[in-house]
């Protein structure tokens, strides 16, 4: 008998013979790391892409509470903060340091007024909403779900600089107490 089993538990996915009749069928395991459970709920990876993610039950729940925290959304603030760092001209760059430190009564300053307009809120918005109007509209218009799309792209960019102004105006209002 050369055949091991060991070999099943390389690479990715991870197959194995589930339970220990001989007659088992092989069961894809939980997609989720060190879970050793049969991954039966298949999940989407990101949205409207057609590789999915397989968990077990647990996880896949898990997995869709969490699913604004995951890679697609993470991705797209990972973005949206490099674009906030490497903006030298695109008129938000001065509000981000100098713009509101001047209205210490907690005004918005112009440029978060119009980072506030593109996602369609008013001034007293608060930051999860913000948060979330960035992930609505990220979502919609994100390079990995409309590759090639250069108004999708645009638009993208556009929100992300938004959001940047005014998540790093939500940290100076934090520290600032
Ligand atoms: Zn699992």
């Amino acid at each position: 008998m050369a055949r091991s089993t060991r070999s099943l538990d390389w690479g990715f996915p991870r197959w194995r013979g589930y339970g220990s009749s001989r007659e088992a069928a092989k069961v894809r395991l939980c997609d989720r790391h060190g879970c050793e459970e049969p991954g039966n709920c298949p999940a989407p990876k990101a949205p409207n892409s057609p590789e999915r993610w397989y968990f077990c039950q647990r996880h896949a729940a898990e997995y869709n509470a969490k699913w604004d925290y995951f890679e697609g959304l993470d991705k797209a603030e990972a973005e949206a903060r490099a674009a906030g760092e490497q903006r030298t001209n695109a008129g938000y760059a001065q509000s981000a340091h100098y713009g509101w430190a001047s209205s210490g009564d907690g005004s918005r300053s112009a440029d978060e007024m119009r980072a506030l307009e593109l996602f369609g809120l008013e001034a007293d918005a608060d930051f999860d909403t913000v948060k979330k109007a960035w992930r609505a509209r990220a979502k919609e218009v994100h390079p990995d779900v409309r590759p090639g799309d250069e108004a999708a792209a645009k638009a993208f960019q556009a929100y992300s600089l938004a959001y940047e102004v005014l998540r790093a105006a939500e940290e100076r209002r934090e520290w600032r107490g």
